[in-house]
């Protein structure tokens, strides 16, 4: 079969010229068909979105949404503003020293100086520690304007 030896030149040169096709095609269509396909740019946004989960706090916060649970740190600030010279955690309304297990009258707790419910912030300037009894006792009440603590009265 002598007649294929003159194709077999013809062989590598076709597989010289594969390598240059992709190239090209791929530079200039992409470029031409993004303006027109303007509207479409949000597709680009959802793979960011997906890899920045860890961004979601962020805007959380920035919203922010009212949180009426402490956190563990506002608790920890409010409860030893309580503390007097002593060390001891009191409440904030009738001094009485604050136990820290659950289910007790004098159970610490959190109050929202300005109610929760009547637009107090869950924040430091807003949070005293008190004993279950007062926290009871002062429900919704606005600390001062209508609710007066045992130790004021
Ligand atoms: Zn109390």
């Amino acid at each position: 079969m002598p007649v294929f030896l003159p194709s077999a030149a013809g062989g590598p040169g076709g597989f010289l010229r594969r390598p240059k096709l992709p190239g090209p095609p791929a530079a200039s269509p992409p470029k031409a068909a993004a303006p027109p396909r303007g509207t479409t740019v949000t597709t680009t946004t959802k793979p960011v979105s997906t890899a920045a989960g860890g961004t979601q706090p962020a805007p959380a916060a920035s919203a922010s949404p009212r949180v009426r649970t402490p956190t563990r740190e506002q608790r920890e600030a409010a409860l030893a503003r309580s503390k007097g010279p002593d060390g001891v955690e009191r409440c904030t309304h009738c001094d009485t020293p604050l136990e820290r297990q659950a289910g007790k009258p004098n159970s610490a707790e959190i109050d929202h100086r300005k109610p929760f419910v009547k637009g107090g912030q869950t924040t430091d300037s807003n949070l005293d520690a008190a004993c279950r009894t007062c926290n009871r006792s002062k429900g919704p009440k606005e600390l001062g304007a209508e609710w007066t603590p045992p130790n004021k009265r």
